[in-house]
């Protein structure tokens, strides 16, 4: 099979969706992969690195979508991406087209089968190419968070470790998922003072097991939320409602009640995030402040690391990405229903529930 392997064109995005390695594996398979110049230069995967691969480097994109029969991308097509799909073709990438009905008709219109990497599943009820990303963004918000409690990032001029003779910084993690579980490894990695909270007994008990009481686990009730909340020096909004928006678990009176130059990092941004005072940000412009509460809501975080998430998502897509092209799409998903759960759009049709749901009337 031919892959093929466009420069993504959203703004600062950097990430690739295959790396040079996972190129090497697909080659090694039998199959040919084209590359597009420049495609991954910016997290340091030059073009030389894909021809040592195995790869071959093509000038444009145009020639890319023209001939690869399947497509591995990282960020959803963009519409004069989607024009140039077509029947027979196949797209590997995230879609989220719930929310997107332009995006949706342009990849029915095309004709094209597009296996999204965010409804694929795993036997345990998770979503495996999905997973990568919330490790890399759960890492990252107390990373982030340690940075803007810097009194000149306009935080408290705390530091999360404290040191001997000092307390260390209060950390409260609501949401003990994916994001929860890596947010709650580097707060205590850096000696902070750990709480999570969540919903969900079954995961209380886990996460209590996994760090063996070096964290609390607390019930998220609202009474939880507005005490732990009202000591912290550092909030990770972690929260999801599978399929739904976040729900808003800190009000404004609660973050008015926050100490002065404390930080929330609502990781939820994505979903709406579940601060009532959250707005989504970016990489460029991360924070601004509410009530003295610096507010980080970038919505795409693993952005930010590309090269780490690039290889953590490769890990993720490529299993996934050699059966599709060993087997042919349809024997892939016929044979593996978990991938099949991938499948949103094909042949004109869409064929994900949720996204019907959604969009039924305005497709
Ligand atoms: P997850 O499903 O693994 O975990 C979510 C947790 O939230 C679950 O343990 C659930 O029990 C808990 N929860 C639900 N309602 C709650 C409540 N009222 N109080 C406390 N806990 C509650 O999800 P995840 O992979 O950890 O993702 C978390 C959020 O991070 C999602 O919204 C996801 O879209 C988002 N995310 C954002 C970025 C970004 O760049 N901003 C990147 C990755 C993930």
């Amino acid at each position: 099979m031919l892959i093929g392997v466009p420069k993504e064109i959203k703004n600062h995005e950097y990430r690739v969706g295959l790396t040079p390695a996972a190129v090497k594996e697909f080659v090694t398979h039998g199959h040919k992969v084209a590359v597009q110049s420049t495609a991954g230069e910016a997290i340091g995967f030059s073009d030389t690195m894909y021809r040592e691969a195995g790869a071959q480097i093509i000038d444009s994109a145009e020639k890319i979508f023209a001939e690869a029969e399947m497509i591995v991308k990282v960020k959803e097509p963009q519409p004069n991406e989607c024009k140039q799909l077509s029947k027979g073709q196949t797209l590997y990438t995230y879609l989220h087209l719930a929310p997107d009905p332009i995006q949706t008709e342009l990849l029915v219109a095309s004709g094209a089968t597009c296996i999204a990497y965010e409804t694929v599943t795993d036997d345990r009820g998770g979503l495996p190419l999905l997973a990568p990303m919330s490790e890399v963004a759960g890492r990252m918000s107390v990373q982030a968070g340690a940075h803007y409690l810097e009194k000149a990032h306009g935080g408290s001029g705390t530091l999360l470790g404290g040191v001997p003779g000092v307390a260390s910084g209060k950390v409260v993690v609501i949401g003990g998922g994916v994001v929860g579980i890596n947010a709650a490894k580097m707060a205590l990695g850096l000696g902070a003072d750990v709480t999570i909270l969540d919903r969900s007994l079954p995961r209380l008990r886990q996460l209590d097991d996994i760090f063996n009481g070096h964290v609390k686990t607390v019930f998220s009730t609202v009474d939880a939320l507005e005490y732990y909340s009202s000591k912290a020096d550092l909030v990770v909004g972690a929260v999801l409602i599978p399929g739904a928006a976040a729900p808003k678990l800190l009000n404004r009176d609660h973050i008015a009640a926050m100490k002065p130059g404390s930080v929330v990092v609502d990781v939820a941004i994505d979903q709406g995030g579940c601060f009532a005072t959250s707005k989504a940000t970016t990489h460029q412009d991360p924070v601004y402040i509410v009530d003295d509460v610096v507010h980080y809501c970038v919505a795409n975080m693993p952005g930010g690391v590309a090269r780490t998430s690039t290889m953590a998502l490769n890990n993720a897509t490529l299993p996934f990405g050699l059966a599709l092209a060993n087997k042919g799409p349809k024997q892939a998903m016929l044979a593996d229903h978990h991938l099949l759960n991938g499948l949103n759009v094909h042949e004109g049709k869409v064929t994900y529930k949720a996204v019907v749901d959604a969009l039924g009337d305005q497709l």
